[in-house]
């Protein structure tokens, strides 16, 4: 697994380079706030580590998407929303709506939210 893809504008985000609103950071992972929300809490959960979905982290880093599960937790806590519930969303490959190629656990809450998802 790399470190770093030098093209990936999340592992620019880990490291700096773009500014991003962060909301934790801990030992693995960053979370930090979506330029785009689409509901009041919508945080992005990557792990530092260059790793592009959440089926390749699940078989190259085990463990990686525990660590992501828990951050997603206390960033709920942070936002208030851990108690009403939110959603945790891994978008695996393109034809599931997945733009950034470094795996990111979506965090939303603070609305209703549908099911089935559009
Ligand atoms: P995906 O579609 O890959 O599941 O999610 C990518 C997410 O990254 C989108 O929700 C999009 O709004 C967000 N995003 C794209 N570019 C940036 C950026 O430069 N900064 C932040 N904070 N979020 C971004």
């Amino acid at each position: 697994m790399a470190s770093r893809e030098p093209n990936c504008l999340f592992c620019k985000i880990v490291a700096g380079e773009v500014p991003a609103e962060i909301v934790r950071e801990g030992e693995r992972t960053i979370a930090f706030r979506d330029i785009n929300p689409q509901a009041p809490t919508h945080v992005l959960i990557v792990p530092r580590e260059h790793v592009a979905t959440a089926a390749e982290a699940a078989h190259a880093d085990v463990g990686l998407l525990d660590e992501i599960a828990r951050e997603a937790e206390e960033v709920a806590k942070v936002d208030g929303v851990a108690e009403t519930g939110y959603r945790l969303i891994f978008n695996t490959g393109t034809g599931a709506g997945q733009t950034v190629f470094h795996v990111h656990g979506h965090v939303l809450g603070g609305r209703g939210l549908e099911w089935p998802p559009g």
